[in-house]
């Protein structure tokens, strides 16, 4: 069902103030960053070997990531996993009585569509399921 893992998200309370870590103490790659108004965060992207990570800023109090970091403080968020049909894997979850956070893709960071699964069908770990917009056309 799932193709790889394709990014890791990360909380954080700025981008900026953690880029040095990353940068310096890990020898990640900075990519650039997005800013998804949806959902009320600016996303940077590192790389580190082939693994992404994302790092998210709130810039809006009321985001989910802002409630997350408010809750739990800074850390790690969720995990994406990268998948091949978003909408048949969806349809697949609902069939099987997975509960989820999105029941219709929306847009995410990087050209992705993204679907959340609920933290509670996932012992804790909120999951997100994302396939490239590239690969869903024709
Ligand atoms: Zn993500």
């Amino acid at each position: 069902m799932v193709r790889s893992i394709n990014h890791i998200g990360i909380a954080v309370r700025s981008i900026d103030e953690m880029r040095a870590f990353y940068e310096d103490v890990l020898g990640a790659r900075y990519e650039g960053e997005e800013t998804v108004p949806d959902q009320g965060v600016r996303v940077g992207f590192f790389l580190v070997g082939d693994v992404r990570l994302e790092l998210l800023e709130p810039i809006d109090d009321e985001s989910p990531v802002a409630r997350f970091i408010e809750r739990r403080g800074p850390g790690l968020h969720h995990i994406a996993c990268a998948v091949d049909d978003l909408d048949a894997r969806i349809a697949q979850l609902k069939t099987r009585g997975v509960r989820l956070i999105d029941e219709d893709a929306r847009s995410g960071a990087h050209h992705m569509r993204i679907a959340f699964l609920h933290p509670k069908a996932s012992g804790g770990v909120l999951t997100e399921l994302c396939q490239p917009v590239e690969s869903n056309e024709g």
